[in-house]
């Protein structure tokens, strides 16, 4: 079979997937409910690594992918995962225009093996809009497992589709259903789904309006009795996006307005108003999916999902389900902080040698002290700091966090979580962008897109950055293990700069209440929205595809990108510490410039400064207060922690010092990155800059609150 994958797809919003058709013979839109396994099912065609994880929400835009299959030239289009077409949030309109409107040839509907009746609704919509439709039973092998068995083929009959079962996590078992999809588009296989007849009274609401819409000259003649119905139902974004893809303007339609009042009267005689409708339409899918499903699936063992509830019963229990999660990611922590460094010094120590080899180097050929300078203690230097000191930590966080979230755990905090974010009157959901965050703020800022309610969307965005990114993580694992961890020796130190870091991370977790609910009774009033928070089922977590998109997707990205801000930012500060006016350099201006505040904060200037300079990328702040600490603006070799931690006591840090620059890490502006992903996301210069402020000034009255103590203790002892 001629499955060839490319990987030229690159992730886009729903728009642009419009416009990517040219040059592709055939495009497949992938659809389905969330966690069912579409962007598996899209990866395993595609050869791409479109994020999957067990749990709902985490593809919020399309994203594209081709492959060519047999003479053919495909485009694939991985829709966000949705349970309805209605249109109730963004990715329910987005999945709907681009089933609508994206002029995809065929449409593939994954569905869940292990709850196929839930998974129908969807499928019985899609097939409302349009005709090729090719249902993917996917998951079966978990369906095994709980003992479902599913006749494919009757369940094809009943549907009028193509019906093909997969295992996605098997990439051979989607030969099948490419050979299908092929099949449909060179019309080798006929497709006509069924059409679901509704009661007699919206049958005739919906013949009345029909005829005018035929009179639109819509391309799609499938799409007329869905286009009616919604009209019937009072659906206001169906006009908008009519208006907005097909350039037809309903509220012209004076006739077309008509019919539609005249079927809304005919329903009104017999007390039927819009909600009654929809619940009429609802309840007629849902019947006919139990029919169905009660034809074609086989439950051999009714208790499949004991195991289940009894894991949930413990992990989201009142007593346990906080200790346990408390438990896990200090577990997580300590392995990454004790197995971080002997990787980080192996780096050091290379790094070291390279460097030696490169000053020879540079002496051989005579070149400039300046040049030196800027070269190898500025640029190199700092590469080597961000990559001996971020790489280890990074590979060995991201996986053992990617097994917890293949597991199914992170829906399980999120419902821990969610009676509190309640409380605050926000999303329970925000538990979710929130352990997004940990990977990167920026993505975690994306991820706030699951979150209906803008109200709550903008909270979440808002306390995003109360979560330390992987830039900000490593720098809270050094300085906790190299003046906490300091106090003890051996197992002691890690076990104290585990729980620091632990503490860490929960104290910026209740800051995210705090802070929730201060907006939530400011300037966000509102109340909660209700939250059906979906608990996936317990997965095998794929050991290999957990190293791969840790290490490929998350660890290499991010270290890309700080490598490519610290090198020039490098330089940057080379220059800026050996740029004299006076006898005093640059850097010295501006620490002196912002000692007295910093002084407030129990920081110093060049702290300050280099939190500043560290806008580009969190990554660097620790290089470049190192830097600025060796007056020459270059960094001694990094294999000795110790020897680092001399350098920072030499410069006045304390215990204080260290207690205050791990909350001006969890707490101050968020990156450059992150600050353009909120303009984009919120569209508001006004609530960018609240999320830089808000942050800030959080982490400043922090640190000034525990100076005062401090010096106060100190004072009285
Ligand atoms: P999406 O939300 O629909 O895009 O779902 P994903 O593709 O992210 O998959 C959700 C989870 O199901 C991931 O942990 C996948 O590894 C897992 N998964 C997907 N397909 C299968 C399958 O056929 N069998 C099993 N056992 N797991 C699967």
């Amino acid at each position: 079979m001629g499955l060839t994958a490319s990987s030229t797809g690159t992730k886009v919003l729903a728009e642009d997937v419009f416009e990517k058709t040219v040059g592709f013979n055939f495009t497949i839109g992938i659809a389905g409910n969330p966690n069912v396994g579409k962007s598996t099912v899209f990866n395993g065609i595609t050869g791409m690594r479109q994020h999957t994880g067990n749990w709902t929400g985490k593809t919020v835009t399309n994203a594209i992918g081709n492959c060519k299959h047999k003479d053919k030239d495909f485009l694939f289009v991985d829709i966000p995962g949705t349970y309805s077409l209605m249109s109730n949030s963004e990715e329910e309109e987005i999945a709907r225009n681009y089933i609508c409107f994206g002029n995809a040839d065929v449409i593939v509907v994954v569905v869940d093996a292990t709850s196929l009746e839930r998974n129908l609704n969807l499928v019985f919509q899609t097939m409302e809009i349009t005709k090729n439709v090719i249902v993917c039973v996917n998951l079966l092998d978990e369906a095994k497992k709980k003992g479902i068995h599913i006749d494919l083929e009757l369940l094809s009959k009943r549907l009028g589709v193509p019906v093909v079962g997969t295992c996605a996590r098997k990439r051979k078992t989607l030969n099948n259903l490419l050979d299908v999809i092929y099949d449909v588009c060179v019309e080798k296989i006929e497709v006509s789904p069924i059409t679901i007849k509704y009661s007699e009274l919206i049958e005739n609401s919906i013949n009345l309006i029909v005829p005018s819409i035929k009179k639109l000259n819509i391309k799609n003649v499938h799409i007329h009795r869905w286009i009616a119905l919604k009209l019937i139902d009072g659906d206001k974004s169906i006009i908008n996006s009519l208006s907005e893809h097909l350039n037809i303007d309903l509220s012209k339609n004076l006739k077309l307005k008509a019919k539609i009042d005249e079927a809304k009267e005919l329903l009104g005689n017999s007390n039927i108003d819009i909600n009654k409708s929809r619940d009429i339409i609802v309840s007629s899918i849902l019947h006919e999916a139990e029919d169905i499903c009660g034809l074609v699936c086989k439950y051999n063992n009714p208790n499949y999902n004991e195991r289940d509830r009894k894991l949930d019963k413990i992990l989201t229990s009142r007593i346990f389900g906080f200790p346990i999660m408390i438990g896990f990611l200090g577990i997580i922590f300590w392995i990454t902080i004790v197995g971080a460094n002997y990787p980080s010094q192996f780096l050091a120590n290379l790094f070291g040698i390279i460097q030696d080899k490169l000053y020879l180097l540079f002496g051989y050929i005579h070149s400039p002290t300046w040049v030196t300078g800027v070269l190898i203690d500025g640029m190199y230097q700092t590469l080597a700091w961000v990559v001996s000191v971020m790489l280890p930590p990074m590979a060995i966080f991201f996986p053992l966090f990617t097994f917890l979230e293949d597991l199914g755990y992170l829906p399980r905090i999120a419902f821990n979580l969610d009676k509190y974010f309640k409380k605050c009157c926000a999303s329970g959901k925000q538990a979710l962008s929130m352990c997004m965050g940990f990977g990167c703020n920026a993505a975690g800022i994306i991820g706030c897109r699951i979150i209906n309610s803008p109200r709550e969307r903008l909270i979440a965005i808002i306390t995003n950055n109360f979560v330390p990114c992987n830039g900000r993580f490593p720098f809270l694992i050094i300085v906790s293990s190299m003046f906490i961890g300091g106090i003890g020796i051996g197992f002691k130190a890690s076990l104290f700069s585990t729980l620091t870091v632990l503490f860490v991370i929960i104290l910026g977790v209740v800051v995210t209440f705090v802070v929730s609910k201060i907006l939530s009774k400011t300037v966000l009033k509102g109340m909660p929205s209700t939250l059906t928070l979906e608990l996936p089922p317990y997965r095998k977590p794929q050991f290999g595809k957990i190293l791969v998109r840790s290490i490929f997707d998350r660890t290499l990205f991010v270290l890309g990108r700080a490598i490519s801000v610290a090198a020039p930012t490098g330089v940057v500060i080379w220059l800026l510490a050996n740029i004299a006016i006076n006898d005093i350099s640059l850097l010295q201006y501006s620490a002196n410039f912002f000692e007295p505040f910093a002084k407030l904060m129990g920081l110093d200037g060049y702290i300050l400064t280099a939190f500043i300079l560290g806008l580009p990328a969190n990554e660097i702040v620790l290089p470049i207060i190192l830097m600025s600490y060796l007056k020459m603006g270059s960094l001694i070799g990094m294999d000795d922690k110790m020897a680092l931690r001399e350098i920072l006591i030499q410069n006045g840090w304390t215990i204080l010092t260290a207690i205050n620059i791990m909350i001006f890490i969890l707490m101050h502006f968020p990156c450059a990155t992150t600050l353009l992903t909120i303009k984009k996301e919120t569209k508001s210069l006004k609530w960018t800059f609240v999320s830089f402020l808000v942050p800030t000034i959080c982490g400043i009255v922090l640190c000034m609150i525990t100076t005062g103590v401090w010096n106060v203790i100190t004072n009285f002892v």
